[in-house]
């Protein structure tokens, strides 16, 4: 979808958040439509003294493949983003739904391109002209994200609802998954110490990722060593 493409940018527009999602829902366009919708979002970044930093930065439009937001040329922010090349961006409803995103970042050159894609942004986002007014609007570079690693997290839920997602290229998520392995000896004492009940028996017992809290009580319990962190 090409970015000058006005309509592609109300794609994002429109997400209810007091709606709980159907999980074949949840995929990467639609959590880009979350972010969005929560707007006010948390986007860490490495800082030139190569120590983390965050900071609540808009999410200013989305595509379905691409979630943009802004940078005013002199902050530290815009420092970062450029130097780096990369950001980690998360948001979390009030009802403890979080999406979190992270991957490359994308800055578009030509001051024609940029320039449009301000316009778009500040026509979606009218509240921006207060804080920047007239040409004042310019001062602020536009990045996105199209290519990256995601999950949506459900913590309301019980048991919980998690589900990762690829955007672009890149593959699903997996960092930080449980896996029980050949070695477990079948004796259950994950399945009676989980406290989301998400695993089942089987050679090996099987954890079900979707509702798994990611906690490691079984890997602590098992007798065997039988469970592994990917
Ligand atoms: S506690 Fe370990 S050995 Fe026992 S069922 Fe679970 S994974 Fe298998
Ligand atoms: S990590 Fe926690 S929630 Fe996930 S399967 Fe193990 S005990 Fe259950």
């Amino acid at each position: 979808m090409a970015w000058h493409d006005a309509n592609a940018f109300q794609q994002g527009e429109g997400l209810d958040l007091n709606v709980i999602p159907a999980p074949e829902e949840v995929d990467a366009s639609w959590c880009l439509r979350f972010l969005r919708a929560i707007r006010d979002v948390s986007f860490a970044t490495i800082g030139a003294d190569g120590l983390p930093s965050v900071r609540i930065i808009d999410v200013m439009m989305v595509t379905p493949e691409r979630l943009y937001f802004l940078a005013p040329r002199g902050k530290a922010f815009h420092e970062d983003v450029v130097r780096e090349g990369f950001v980690a961006i998360v948001g979390q409803t009030h009802d403890y739904r979080t999406c979190r995103l992270r991957g490359p970042v994308v800055h578009p050159e030509g001051e024609a391109e940029q320039r449009a894609l301000v316009d778009a942004i500040f026509e979606l986002n009218p509240s921006m002209n207060v804080i920047y007014p007239g040409d004042a609007r310019y001062i602020c570079d536009v990045f996105y994200v199209e290519e990256g690693e995601g999950e949506y997290f459900d913590l309301g839920q019980h048991p919980i609802f998690r589900k990762p997602f690829k955007l672009g290229g890149k593959a699903e998520c997996e960092r930080g998954t449980f896996l029980i392995t050949d070695a477990c000896i079948g004796c259950g004492t994950c399945a009676e110490k989980c406290p989301e009940q998400c695993i089942a028996p089987g050679e090996p017992y099987v954890i079900d990722q979707s509702h798994c809290l990611r906690c490691g009580i079984c890997r602590e319990a098992c007798p065997a060593q039988a469970i592994v962190k990917r």
